[in-house]
């Protein structure tokens, strides 16, 4: 049985990881979305538990001292979190497990696990992420320019991920997602199983 991938995704605010993320989740079903845990409140729409744990910020101190996450970080003044939720045993299982989280969390989880996979999602460019941002309409002006300074910041430690992604169009975008999750499947040391019939073949070899 091949361990399950643990696909790490993130990206500066306005890249669009989130429609991204959920077309990856639409189009493979064997991959499980991990939901966070978060101090902010919930935009309209958004369920406690679906989108996100939404927890007070002494909840989130209490997760933190009882050991719960995997990592968290402060992003924007608030508190997110990767829950442990047995995510060892998933992916021991088999289960593929998909983290959109941001870059301090994103390298926190390569310590911890390097044989995830680290996508990095770019905007096509500085310009196109702006309008993007100014185009949701929730930003003041002081707030843009603190995203667009941080996405700077962000899209440097982009480097130390393993894939970078350009999302010009999401047809793009998840197309290659989807390309890199198949080819990690594949790739040799996911499958020592396999090797088994190459072991057979070798016995049987000599008998050809
Ligand atoms: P938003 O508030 O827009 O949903 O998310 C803000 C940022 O927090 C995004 O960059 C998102 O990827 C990041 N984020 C969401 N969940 C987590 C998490 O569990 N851990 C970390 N480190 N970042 C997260």
């Amino acid at each position: 049985m091949q361990k399950g991938l643990l696909i790490v995704i993130s990206g500066a605010s306005g890249t669009g990881k989130g429609t991204v993320c959920k077309k990856i989740l639409a189009d493979l079903p064997e991959v499980a979305y991990s939901i966070s845990a978060t101090t902010r409140t919930p935009r309209p729409g958004e369920v406690d538990g679906k989108e996100y744990y939404f927890l007070s910020r002494d909840e989130f101190k209490a997760w933190i001292a009882e050991e719960k996450f995997l990592e968290y970080a402060e992003v924007y003044g608030n508190f997110y979190g990767t829950p442990l939720n047995k995510i060892e045993e998933r992916l021991n299982r088999g289960e593929d497990i998909l983290l959109e989280i941001d870059v301090q969390g994103a390298l926190n989880v390569k310590k911890k696990c390097p044989d995830g996979i680290y996508i990095f999602l770019l905007p096509p460019s500085l310009e196109e992420l702006k309008r993007r941002i100014e185009g949701r309409g929730t930003e003041t002006a002081e707030s843009l320019a603190r995203r667009l300074k941080n996405a700077v910041a962000e899209i440097e430690i982009g480097r130390e991920y393993n894939y970078v992604v350009v999302n010009d169009t999401i047809e793009n975008a998840v197309a290659q997602i989807k390309s890199i999750i198949a080819a990690e499947r594949c790739k040799v040391e996911r499958n020592p199983d396999k090797f088994q019939l190459g072991t057979r073949n070798k016995e049987l070899g000599t008998s050809f």
